[in-house]
C-alpha cells in the first residue's frame, strides 16, 4: 500500500514526504513542478510529473501502487494573486481538487487528507478561533479552499470515503535536518521574505498596513513550524485509517505574533539588520487570525514540538543561508 502525495515537490509536501518515509510508508509523489522542484523530493519516493486533474494518470498511479490514501497539497497559495486571478484559484484549488476527489472515490481510495487554510475563516479577531466558527473568507484563495472542504464533506456523506481537512495557520520554518525547506519561486510569505531580506537577497521588506486594530497596528498571525504541521498530517492519516471518521482541524499553536514582532524576532535571531518600510494595507489580509487547536490535540493526539517563533525563524534562516551557499539550482530558484 502506498500514500499518494500531490504537490510533494513543494514546500510543505516535500516535508511530508520525508515524514511519511520515516513512518515506514511507501510514497508516490504527483507534482507538475510548476512551483516545486524535483530535487526537493526525497530519493526513496517515486516522483511522477503530472497534474492532479489528469484522471487517467491518477487512476493508474492508484492501481499500480495500491494507493490507500491521498494527501493533497497541490494548489496555489498566494492571497493577493487570488484576488487578481480568482479563476486560476478556483481552477487549481477547487476544480482540480474536485476531479481528484472523484478519481479517488471511483478508484476506491477511502482516505483523503486535504491542505485547507485558516483563510476559510476570514478576519476573526485575536481570540483563538474554533473550527465551529462561521467561515467567511476574505479572498478567493480562502473561498477556493472552503469550496473544496464542502465537496469533501458531501462526498464523504455519499460514498465510502472519509477526509481530514487541516486548516493551516501560517506555516513557516524548515526541516531541522536541512533536507528541505521553503524554496518556492517568488514566495511572498512574511518569514521567508524577511529571511531573504536579512541575507541581502532582497533590498528591503515592506510592512503591509500599520493601522489595524491591534496593539502595534500590524496584522497578527499564528505561525506554525512546518515539521509540527506535517506531524499533524501523520496523525490525521492514522486516525482516518483507524476510525474511518472524517475531521476538520485547525493547525496552529494558539499564539499570535504581529508583523513587527516577527521582524524583531528575525533581527534578533539572525543578528542582521532589516531595511523595513511601511506600506499600505495588502488587499485580502485579515486583521488577526489565531488557532484554537484543541481538536487536533484532543482527537488526533497532536503534540507540537517546535512551538517557538525563534526556532521557526532560525530554521527558515538556515535554509535560506543554505540556498545561498550552494549556488546550485536551489540557490538560483
Ligand atoms: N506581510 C508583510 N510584508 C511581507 C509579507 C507579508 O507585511 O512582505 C504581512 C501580511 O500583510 C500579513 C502577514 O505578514 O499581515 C502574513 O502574511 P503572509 O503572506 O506571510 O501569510 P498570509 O497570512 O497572507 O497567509
Amino acid at each position: 500500500m502506498a500514500v499518494l502525495v500531490t504537490g510533494g515537490a513543494g514546500y510543505i509536501g516535500s516535508h511530508m514526504v520525508w515524514a511519511l518515509l520515516e513512518a515506514g510508508e511507501e510514497v508516490v509523489v504527483l507534482d507538475r513542478l510548476s512551483t516545486g522542484f524535483e530535487w526537493a523530493v526525497a530519493p526513496e519516493a517515486r516522483l511522477f510529473v503530472g497534474d492532479v486533474g489528469d484522471t487517467g494518470l491518477v487512476s493508474s498511479l492508484i492501481a499500480n501502487h495500491a494507493v490507500d490514501a491521498i494527501v493533497h497539497f497541490a494548489g496555489s497559495v498566494v492571497v493577493p494573486e487570488s484576488i487578481a486571478d480568482p479563476l486560476l484559484y478556483y481552477d487549481n484549488n477547487t476544480a482540480r481538487s474536485r476531479t481528484l476527489i472523484e478519481t479517488a472515490v471511483r478508484n476506491g481510495v477511502r482516505n483523503f487528507v486535504f491542505s485547507s487554510s485558516a483563510a476559510v475563516y476570514g478576519s476573526v479577531g485575536a481570540e483563538p478561533v474554533q473550527e465551529s466558527h462561521p467561515c467567511n473568507p476574505d479572498s478567493p484563495y480562502g473561498m477556493s479552499k472552503l469550496m473544496t472542504e464542502t465537496i469533501l464533506q458531501d462526498a464523504a456523506l455519499a460514498h465510502d470515503f472519509r477526509y481530514a481537512a487541516l486548516r493551516y495557520f501560517n506555516v513557516a520554518g524548515a526541516d531541522p535536518e536541512g533536507r528541505t525547506g521553503q524554496s518556492t519561486k517568488g514566495a511572498t510569505h512574511l518569514i521567508k521574505v524577511a529571511c531573504e531580506a536579512a541575507l541581502g537577497k532582497r533590498g528591503h521588506i515592506e510592512v503591509f498596513g500599520t493601522d489595524y486594530d491591534t496593539p502595534d497596528g500590524t496584522c497578527i498571525r499564528d505561525y506554525i513550524h512546518v515539521t509540527d504541521l506535517v506531524k499533524a498530517h501523520l496523525h490525521a492519516l492514522e486516525s482516518l485509517r483507524r476510525t474511518g471518521e472524517s475531521l476538520v482541524a485547525n493547525c496552529g499553536y494558539g499564539r499570535g505574533y504581529s508583523v513587527l514582532e516577527v521582524l524583531d524576532c528575525v533581527k534578533r535571531v539572525t543578528g542582521r539588520t532589516l531595511d523595513v518600510r511601511y506600506a499600505a494595507r495588502r488587499e485580502g489580509d485579515a486583521e488577526a487570525v489565531v488557532a484554537n487547536s484543541d481538536r487536533a490535540r484532543g482527537i488526533l493526539g497532536w503534540r507540537p514540538e517546535h512551538a517557538n517563533l525563534d526556532r521557526i525563524v532560525a530554521s527558515a534562516f538556515s535554509w535560506e543561508e543554505d540556498l545561498l551557499r550552494r549556488n546550485s539550482p536551489k540557490a538560483s530558484a
